[in-house]
């Protein structure tokens, strides 16, 4: 037999494999996504797009004219080089690795993104995790602090945060840029722009440390994995050395193309989601026993009396959230919930205040 042990390394045989919960006949407000298919005529008009790709060739490793596209529809300044990744986990990979230096630390407040601290692990780095205040708002002396204990090589900073929907103060983030200095690189993870009022990719040049990552999947195009991050040109030039040339395929590259050059069809998607994020965070904090939290992105962070139960009565009527509780202790009985259309809202609705009176 052979011996796990003598093998893989401690740090992964002792984690636990991510989990993703089977979504089958429950309505999915777990992930994040975009709950609105393409227009039938934009489906229609992308299969023929998408069945003239030559899926015999591998792809062109430059991906050109992706690129320009990203820069062009979703702002990304003309001077700056793009890198691209399967999702911008590949991306959290890809900067791991490249970092991984003897001794090299990633910091990023906590609870956040829970594959900074991973993806840190794979690579050998070690993670430290910087706690929240009690109303999940930034931290900002213990992250400055920590940035002068530590001299991190990585600063993750969510931009909104996820599981939380935080936008921290912008002039927060510009601390912390300037704390980290020339030693260490500051990724703002901007996977939930499409959501949010303002952004760091306009800003980039007024810093030698900042990245800026997103990603289409809250935008409505979760299925195809494709992420991007823009920053200096010289990080940008070494984070491609490590990037696996043909990451991103055939399909993944023409399906973007095609739905890139009609964003306003996903830009107008968000817009409704964003309305759709006011009404039910009103009708939320109009239920008595819940506390909601700002959010400036496509889900709502709740706090209940008993999350566990909340979470049971509502997979009793057929609906997946994600309970966070367990997460972080700054997060007791927290449950995380995707805005989606007035429908499903809705249902939603109707289902926590049940959820939340039956025994
Ligand atoms: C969803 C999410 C991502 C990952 O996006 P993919 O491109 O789908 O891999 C990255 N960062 C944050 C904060 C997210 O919530």
């Amino acid at each position: 037999m052979v011996s796990i042990t003598d093998i893989i390394r401690p740090e992964i045989s002792s984690l636990a494999a991510y989990h993703v919960p089977d979504a089958a006949g429950l309505l999915k407000l777990d992930a994040m996504e975009n709950p609105y298919l393409l227009p039938a005529e934009m489906q229609q008009a992308l299969a023929q797009h998408l069945a003239q790709v030559a899926l015999n060739r591998y792809p062109v490793p430059s991906y050109s004219g992706l690129k320009q596209l990203i820069a062009d529809k979703l702002g990304v300044p003309a001077d700056r080089e793009i890198v691209l990744g399967n999702g911008s986990d590949e991306l959290i990979a890809m900067i791991s690795v490249a970092c991984a230096r003897p001794g090299a630390k990633v910091l990023a407040p906590v609870p956040g993104f829970v594959m900074y601290a991973m993806s840190a692990k794979f690579a050998g780095l070690e993670f430290i995790g910087v706690p929240l205040q009690a109303d999940l708002t930034l931290d900002t002396a213990a992250m400055l602090a920590a940035i002068r204990t530590h001299r991190p090589a990585i600063t993750y900073l969510a931009y909104p945060n996820n599981p939380t929907g935080t936008l921290y103060d912008a002039d927060d983030i510009v601390a912390i840029a300037h704390a980290v200095g020339d030693s260490g690189v500051v990724v703002v993870d901007e996977a939930y722009q499409p959501f949010a009022p303002t952004s760091f990719m306009p800003r980039l040049a007024e810093f030698d440390n900042l990245v800026v990552m997103r990603t289409v999947s809250k935008l409505g195009l979760a299925g195809i994995r494709l992420g991007y991050m823009a920053g200096n040109n010289a990080l940008m030039h070494e984070f491609e050395k490590v990037r696996p040339p043909y990451n991103i395929n055939v399909l993944t590259q023409a399906a973007a193309e095609f739905v890139l050059q009609r964003v306003e069809v996903l830009d107008a998607q968000a817009a409704e989601l964003r309305a759709q994020r006011s009404q039910l965070a009103m009708a939320l904090s109009a239920l008595p026993g819940v506390q909601v939290f700002p959010s400036a992105a496509n889900f709502l962070l709740i706090r209940v009396a008993n999350a566990e139960q909340v979470f049971a009565k509502l997979l009793d009527h057929k609906i997946l959230v994600k309970n966070v509780g367990k997460m972080h202790s700054l997060l007791e009985n927290c449950l995380r919930i995707t805005v989606s259309t007035p429908e499903e809202n809705a249902l939603f609705m109707a289902a926590l205040a049940a959820s939340l009176t039956s025994k």
